[in-house]
């Protein structure tokens, strides 16, 4: 029997790869000119690091995650994202005591459990930041910049940016006990919403407003946003980051129902969405979470972030038939062609390459043409050609394959002329 892939995880190939290292290394050149270092935390957590700070009401917790028990009984899940992880580093590491401002990029896989479809993958990749330290709005402006750098950079097009704010702490009480209040007075409303809308409304209301549920969505232009609970300290954070915005001239829509379905986030959240997606239209969203570092026992730190969708930011630059300028390295092909001019082409192969220049030789002694046609496939610059001539003159045939010219060097000279192609 054949094994196949696990649903929802894909294997990324050549040629397709190269768009991939495409979009790393760009969004990896723009998180550095923004002062971002990279950081790499492991795959796995402690599951309590994830359910403490996404929340154990969130769809990610509740359904998404890949848990298991590892040998001694400890509850370990693959992360789902990775702010959490982040957060814990900064603690487990001082970083607090070393610096103000800590500012961290990352790229890599993340897990979730979700119904596989376009978009929307169990394994997929995310590249984020994640600056700790300022409760300033112009860190909100930074983040929402520099996330609106990357697809400026890749030419990107449609797509919008949604901003909202849901308040601190103290508006997200308010609000709580301002929809308890409808709970109380509108049970007919109330039971018109899913059985676990209607669980969330008393212990985590915020998530209503993310429910996919079409009748709960529906419900939802009826109920208060966070947004009408929001405090004067709030409303000015978020009045400054606006003006800022305008200022950088960055376009943004202001979406009262955009939460995000983390519950981490409290001030500014925001979401990056393209129109060429369908469902899963959101490439990347992030925010402000004020309280995360303290939650995991850290000092008070003001914190904001985001995470791109790697694969739904390929699909909207594929939507957009953008091209990736790919830089070609150059390539040498050296074909052997027979026995005794095998070890002699092997050596060359060996230079070539250690003066930093790709170069490919069959493993087999084969026809010319056979071998040209391979070097066509690699589109290889030069063809050098080995064989009782070359061997016995100790100079090689060289063919340029963009030019369809052809000479013969010595070794020195042959190392000279590739390195110029
Ligand atoms: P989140 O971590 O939920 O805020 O998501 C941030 C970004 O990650 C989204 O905007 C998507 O681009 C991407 N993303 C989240 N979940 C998935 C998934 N299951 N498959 C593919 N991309 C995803």
């Amino acid at each position: 029997m054949k094994i196949k892939s696990l649903k929802g995880t894909n294997d990324i190939l050549s040629p397709k790869i190269n768009k991939w290292r495409h979009l790393e290394e760009s969004a990896r050149r723009i998180f550095e000119c923004y002062g971002y270092q990279e950081i790499r935390t492991p795959i796995i957590e402690h599951t309590s690091l994830f359910k403490r700070s996404i929340g154990e009401e969130t769809d990610i917790v509740q359904k998404e995650m890949f848990t298991f028990s590892d040998n001694a009984n400890r509850s370990i899940s693959l992360r789902p994202e990775e702010t959490p992880s982040v957060a814990r580093a900064y603690i487990e590491h001082n970083i607090d005591k070393q610096t103000g401002l800590a500012k961290f990029f990352y790229i890599g896989p993340m897990f979730r459990s979700e119904r596989p479809q376009a978009g929307r993958y169990r394994q997929f990749h995310q590249f984020g930041a994640e600056a700790i330290g300022s409760y300033s709005p112009y860190l909100d402006a930074e983040i929402i910049a520099l996330m609106d750098e990357i697809v400026k950079t890749l030419k990107l097009k449609n797509y919008e940016i949604q901003i909202n704010s849901l308040g601190c702490g103290n508006d997200r009480h308010k609000y709580k006990k301002r929809l308890a209040k409808i709970a109380e007075n509108k049970p007919r409303l109330i039971s018109k919403l899913c059985v676990n809308c209607q669980r969330r409304i008393k212990n985590n209301p915020l998530r209503i407003l993310d429910c996919k549920n079409p009748t709960c969505r529906e419900l939802m232009d009826d109920f208060p946003t966070p947004f009408d609970c929001i405090c004067e300290k709030c409303l000015n954070h978020y009045e400054k980051l606006k003006k800022i915005l305008k200022q950088l001239k960055i376009p943004f829509k202001e979406n009262r129902f955009l939460v995000r379905g983390l519950d981490y986030y409290t001030g500014t959240t925001f979401e990056l969405t393209h129109t060429g997606l369908g469902a899963q239209n959101a490439i990347c969203g992030g925010g402000r979470y004020d309280n995360l570092i303290s939650s995991f026992g850290g000092p008070e730190m003001g914190a904001c972030g985001f995470a791109f969708g790697i694969e739904r930011l390929l699909l909207a630059c594929e939507s957009e038939n953008i091209e990736f300028k790919i830089n070609k390295a150059k390539t040498v092909y050296i074909a052997a062609l027979d026995e005794p001019s095998y070890e002699m082409s092997f050596e060359i192969l060996h230079h070539i390459r250690q003066t930093g220049i790709q170069a490919h030789m069959a493993y087999e002694i084969k026809s010319l043409k056979a071998q040209m046609r391979q070097a066509n496939r690699l589109e290889a610059g030069y063809v050098i050609i080995i064989g009782e001539n070359e061997l016995k003159s100790k100079t090689f045939t060289v063919k340029d394959m963009a030019k369809h010219t052809q000479t013969s060097v010595d070794k020195k000279e042959l190392l000279k002329l590739v390195a110029k192609q």
